[in-house]
């Protein structure tokens, strides 16, 4: 019987035994994402838009 999992970064459920998770995330890129979240805040990113945090820099400037 699986058991699954729920991500609490992108709240998709997910078989622990997934070859793609990493507990406690559905994946390595979830893993990254909760990693990298707290830069994300210090930026005021969503977490979710992930291409934003590979913009040039010339994002920040003209949002900032
Ligand atoms: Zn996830």
């Amino acid at each position: 019987m699986k058991n699954l999992m729920k991500c609490f970064i992108c709240g998709n459920t997910f078989s622990e035994n997934s070859p793609e998770a990493a507990m406690p995330f559905c994946s390595q890129q979830c893993k990254l994402l909760d990693a990298g979240r707290w830069l994300d805040e210090e930026y005021g990113l969503p977490i979710e838009n992930e291409e934003s945090i590979q913009q040039p820099e010339e994002f920040f400037e003209n949002h900032s």
